[in-house]
This record gives structure tokens, sequence and C-alpha cells, in this order.
């Protein structure tokens, strides 16, 4: 059996005014999505416990079928086996954002997608004025990077599962002030963020940026800190093996530790300029080689984040035409075999932040009997009987497990 899941990250949204009261998935044109549904059936789930927060991360892990109450460790330590970086059982990793942040307000929680270059020479400069040692900056790619503290047996722990923090994206446009990480080792997080204030002040990239008319970025914004989580491997979970093409860390580590193999290609962005068509023919390609092919695409939930709704139907509109439709046709080839199209969370325009709440899927191929909703949207998941709350028993039941 092949088994396909096509994740538009973020997608699932509310009516909008401006679309007629239509959401995006019902204004775009999906006509491979819609087959899907056709031919299958479409249902809702529900990635994100109450009182877990609703990222991409405990969306992810639930999609395939980990219980983000037992698993979830926090988003850093994801990112960390995506680079690579090993972690002790005393270390933890923190997600550190470049942002810009004028007269308190979170003005972009990207720094106006800084180059990765760009990003290595403040970061470097950040580690040259660090006095603890047991604490690093990790270049990533862009604005997403790292910051690793590694503990000690002999040491009480820096942090605690329950030190909160905040992600940027979620304050675009706001204050900051009530935002700053809180509870135990948050007085070391905010410490580093303000020093970052004065270590990125003058610093040269910001004056070139600031010259050629581009956000500075003002600092380090700290948050998504946690430990490795210990994640079974898939394989033994389900029996299938599985592949992973995203080109968000994120995703790719969380494919790591379960044992998934990556595919990388070098013109997907994670952003609105992706390469679709590359994505979708390494996904047909792969089915010669594997069981269970994802790709994961992030730029509907980047278009929700700049509450663009144009670019964020163009985007879905770009994964049914260059990913969805071609891995279908490729899939009758297989004499069994079974895709899922679903995104993890909804990614709201009015608010541009990821929201609680679930999100519609549509599942065909195999022993998968149509159920007569006949268009992939979130009016349609709300009429089905199949309801999945506790999201995490989804991918099971699309495994026919
Ligand atoms: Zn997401």
């Amino acid at each position: 059996m092949k088994y396909v899941l096509i994740i538009p990250d973020g997608c699932a949204d509310q009516p909008q005014a401006s679309l007629d009261g239509r959401t995006p998935l019902q204004a775009a044109q999906l006509p491979a999505m819609d087959q899907v549904a056709r031919a299958g059936v479409v249902g809702a789930a529900n990635h994100v416990p109450p009182h877990l927060p609703p990222g991409s991360d405990v969306a992810n892990m639930s999609l395939l079928g980990y219980d983000p109450n037992q698993f979830f460790s926090g988003r850093a330590p994801l990112e960390a086996a995506a680079q690579g970086i090993e972690l002790g059982p005393n270390d933890w990793a923190i997600r550190c954002n470049l942002v810009c942040i004028q007269q308190q307000i979170m003005r972009d929680f990207t720094a106006g997608h800084i180059s990765t270059a760009e990003a290595q020479a403040l970061l470097a400069t950040a580690n040259e004025q660090l006095t603890d040692p047991r604490l690093e900056f990790i270049p990533g790619v862009s604005y997403r990077n790292l910051l690793v503290y590694r503990g000690a047996d002999d040491l009480p722990p820096p942090f605690s599962m329950e030190t909160s923090s905040t992600p940027p994206h979620d304050l675009t446009d706001h204050s900051v002030l009530d935002a700053y990480p809180a509870g135990l080792g948050s007085d070391l997080l905010c410490q580093l963020m303000n020093d970052s204030l004065t270590w990125f002040q003058d610093h040269p990239v910001n004056a070139q940026r600031v010259a050629a008319g581009k956000p500075p970025a003002t600092n380090v914004w700290l948050w998504g800190l946690g430990k490795q989580p210990n994640l079974p491997r898939f394989q033994d979970q389900f029996g299938v093996r599985g592949v992973m093409i995203t080109a968000v860390d994120l995703l790719r580590g969380l494919a790591k530790l379960v044992g998934w193999d990556l595919i990388t290609i070098p013109t997907a962005t994670g952003y609105l300029d992706t390469d679709y068509a590359a994505k979708g023919r390494a996904a047909v390609e792969a089915l010669d080689r594997y069981d269970f092919v994802t790709v994961h695409i992030e730029a509907p939930d980047e278009a929700s984040h700049q509450g663009w709704a144009d670019e964020k139907i163009k985007a879905i509109e770009e994964i049914d035409r260059h990913i969805v439709a071609p891995v279908w046709q490729r899939l009758q080839q297989e004499s069994e075999w079974r895709i899922m199209v679903t995104p993890d969370h909804p990614t709201l325009l009015s608010t541009k932040t990821h929201s609680h709440g679930v999100v519609p899927f549509a599942v065909a191929g195999s022993n998968v009997k149509p159920d007569g909703l006949n268009t992939y949207d979130e009016a349609m998941a709300e009429q089905s009987a199949l309801q999945f709350p506790r999201g995490w028993e989804l991918m099971p039941w699309f495994l026919n497990r």
C-alpha cells in the first residue's frame, strides 16, 4: 500500500467578508482537492489539545499520529534535530528569531526575511558577547535560529516545561510588553533579549539594511524552549517507511525524530515563492522508493500571517495544481493506495495567527467509500459524520489500523 499526506500548512480559515463570506478554501479553484473529496471522504480533526499552544509543532506531531499530550516537549528541540544538533538529557533548545521591534511593537517577526548570511553575522557578534559558556547561538536559515543551553547533572534545571514564551508571529503589529518569557529561567531569556538590542544597534548588518530601506534586526526574540522528545519510530508504530518533503526545519526535525528520510528541494523556500512543481515532482518520484510520502507546504500559513487573502488562495491553488494533481495521477498506477489532504491547524487571516479548532481533511483511495461530500472545505468537513476530536487518532485510521 502506498500512502501520501499533503499538508498545506494553515490553509483552514474562517469566512471572509472580502471573499463574499467564503473561506479561502471555498474561494479557491481546487479541482484536484475536490476530486479527492468526491472520490473519498471529508471530515474534521482537532490536532491541538486546548491547553497546548496551536503551533505547527504540536499540530503536526498529532497529524503524524503522536499524542501531543504525551510527546510534546517544545518546538525548538524539533528544529535542533533538523539541524543535526544533538541534545543531551540536561540540554535545552530555545528558538531564536531575529525580529524588528520598534516603539515596543512587533513590526516584523522575520526582520524583513533577513538573509542567512546577515543572520550569521549578527549571531557571531551575539556569541562573542555571551559570558556564560553553557550558552550558544546557532544560526539556521534566515530569521529562524536557535539558542542552546548545555546543562549538567549537578546543576539545577535552568528552565521548566512551564516556562512560558510567546511566538513572535503571534505578536505582529502588537505590543511586546506583556509577551516576554515568564517562569523559571525567564530572567535569563529576558536579559539576552534586552542585551541583543545593544549588540545589534550599531551592527554593520543593520546599518546596511537601514540604508537599503529594509527593516533592521533590532534584537533576538527567544521562545519555544524545550528538551528533546522521545518519539517512537513511525515504522515501529505503523509499519510503513516514510519520507518528508518540506522546506521548514520544524517539520524536518519531526520527521528525523520519527525515523523518516528527508528530501531537500533546493528551490523550495518555505515561503510564497516556493517551487511547488519541484515539490510535486519529488513526491511523485518518492513513491517509487517509499510507502509513505509526506509533502508539507508552508506558503498558505505565511500568507495568513501577513493577512493576505489573495496570496493565501493563490498558494492553495498552486498546491492543488502542482502537487495534489500529479500525485493523484501517479497513484492511479498503484494497486493499493490512499491519499490525505489536510492542514495541521487553522491560521486566520483576521488575526494573522494560528488558532485552535478543527481542520478539514479529505481522504481517498483503496477501500474508502465516497460519503457524498464533494468539495474540500471547512463547511463540508463540519457536516461530516467523520470527526476526530483527538486528532492523533486520524493517522491510525488513515493507515487502516
Ligand atoms: Zn503550521
